[in-house]
């Protein structure tokens, strides 16, 4: 009877003896005995970055043969283009659009909707210096503005034709196992016991990055003073709406970004306070103090409007353009409500990108300040990067994730996201004062920029890259 009984509970709790470890556990959570399910590649986290790497992978023929999971902790992405945009967007540089192109993506994206950006004003709150970027050869797009979601559903889209790519939604990582050799493989455990190997992990997984702190990797960070408030507004007439505005306030940076000719999307980097003010606000308080950011006349210090305008002398008796060409935003009337949301912000390095079979990707390596409006930019240029590595690697016949492709892959983006990451860093200290020598310096240097074109062409190409 004891026994039937014993027998039963087995039977019941599907205990089995280990054939590893011998204990008698219940077999998903005896971790020896897991049954696991093998990938070549598994990519952890299925936002833009992760989605679009699982998509450029799986479409390099170099890799055909390689079979690639996509985990990703959120339900998969359901996005209908409503009359309505969404307030989460992304100014996209010419790399970036190159490579959706390149995956199938952008045909997806360009029959919903996106805008060009055909010129850019900054401008200085405080001494009013300005500069614009490709506002007399304004055939020549500086970036695209998409929304987010609409981003991933075309991604989805080009996914769902890929028989090597597999994808999980609503996955919770319990654990990372990661090799001590190029022999051994990484492990993945989920928390409902799943268990996944594979050769190589990406770790896509954002800013948080559970892959980069089971790593163990150090990674550099802080949080800046200030949060991001994002919102869609309405202007009180079409316009043609193919400028991003961005004006620094002495509390941070107010950019508008085209939508179309009646919208445009708003990110106001501000103090955590005013944010959460501003968050309290009805439509109309919102819209008065948008207008108020992007148009109030700040009292001059004689000083620095001597000095900027001697500084314009100097650039004339040069012959080189000066900026006296401000022009000003148009203005909102309307905002949508629903639209109004605010983000914490922060900057993030990891000191290493790579380990033995593991690769990080996108915010998970780097995170900055969206004043640039660099962020998922360079996540796309590690994306093209990674993939062009581990097909030449596979064409030259070195086994998947060899550790000197991966070096390779972490020397080139290093190379790029630091020099990057540094001057956004040092932007926004740079604007994040009134100290009157500080208002000099960047005015002068804002000057000096805008007068000298291959300057600013340089600064256009680096972010393109
Ligand atoms: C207000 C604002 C404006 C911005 N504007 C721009 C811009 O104009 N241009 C630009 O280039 N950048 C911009 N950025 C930055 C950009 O949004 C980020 O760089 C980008 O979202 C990073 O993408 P990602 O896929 O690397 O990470 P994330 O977007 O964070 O995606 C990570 C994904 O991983 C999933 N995940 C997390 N943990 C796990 C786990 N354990 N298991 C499985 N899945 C997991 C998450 O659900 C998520 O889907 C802006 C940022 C902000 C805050």
């Amino acid at each position: 009877m004891a026994k039937y009984a014993m027998f039963t509970l087995q039977n019941y709790l599907k205990l089995k003896q280990c054939t590893k470890c011998n204990s008698n556990l219940v077999r998903y959570y005896c971790s020896a005995s897991k049954q696991s399910e093998h990938y070549d590649i598994v990519i952890s986290g299925g936002g833009m970055i992760g989605s679009t790497l699982a998509c450029t992978l799986g479409k390099n023929t170099k890799l055909s043969n390689k079979r690639i999971l996509l985990l990703e902790s959120g339900k998969p992405i359901k996005w209908t283009a409503k009359e309505k945009y969404s307030n989460r967007v992304s100014a996209l540089n010419q790399n970036t659009y190159n490579l959706l192109s390149q995956i199938g993506a952008w045909k997806h994206i360009s029959a919903v909707r996106s805008a060009p950006v055909q010129d850019m004003q900054v401008w200085d709150a405080i001494s009013d210096a300005v500069i614009t970027f490709n506002r007399d050869t304004s055939s020549k797009v500086v970036a695209h503005i998409v929304e987010n979601g609409l981003l991933l559903d075309a991604i989805a889209k080009e996914l769902s034709q890929l028989t090597n790519v597999h994808i999980r939604n609503e996955v919770k990582i319990n654990k990372y196992s990661f090799p001590q050799t190029s022999a051994q493989e990484v492990t993945i455990e989920l928390e409902n016991g799943e268990v996944f190997t594979c050769n190589l992990l990406l770790g896509c997984d954002g800013f948080n990055s559970q892959v980069r702190q089971s790593m163990g990797v150090t990674f550099v960070s802080w949080k800046y003073d200030q949060k991001a408030i994002v919102a869609t507004l309405k202007f009180s007439e079409p316009v043609k709406n193919v400028t991003a505005w961005q004006r620094f306030l002495p509390t941070g940076p107010i950019a508008l970004l085209p939508l179309s000719e009646n919208y445009s999307s708003l990110v106001w980097c501000t103090s955590p306070d005013l944010a959460d003010y501003t968050l309290k606000l009805n439509e109309e308080q919102f819209v008065n103090e948008v207008n108020e950011a992007l148009w109030k006349v700040y009292t001059s210090n004689s000083i620095i409007e001597e000095s900027t305008k001697t500084f314009n002398k100097f650039l004339e008796w040069f012959q080189l353009p000066t900026s006296n060409r401000q022009q000003l935003p148009p203005k909102i009337v309307e905002v949508d409500k629903e639209s109004i949301a605010s983000f914490p912000l922060g900057f993030g390095h990891a000191t290493r990108y790579i380990a033995e079979g593991v690769v990080l990707v996108g915010d998970a390596a780097h995170r900055v300040h969206p004043l640039a409006g660099q962020g998922v930019n360079l996540g796309f240029g590690d994306v093209a990067t990674l993939n062009e590595l581990l097909g030449e690697a596979a064409y030259s016949g070195r086994e998947l994730g060899h550790i000197s492709d991966l070096r390779e892959y972490e020397t080139r983006r290093q190379r790029h996201n630091v020099p990057t990451m540094i001057a956004i860093d040092g932007l926004h200290k740079l604007y994040n004062t009134d100290f009157l020598p500080v208002v000099l310096l960047r005015s002068f240097g804002l000057q000096f920029t805008n007068a000298i074109n291959p300057l600013k062409m340089a600064f256009i190409d680096h972010a393109g890259k």
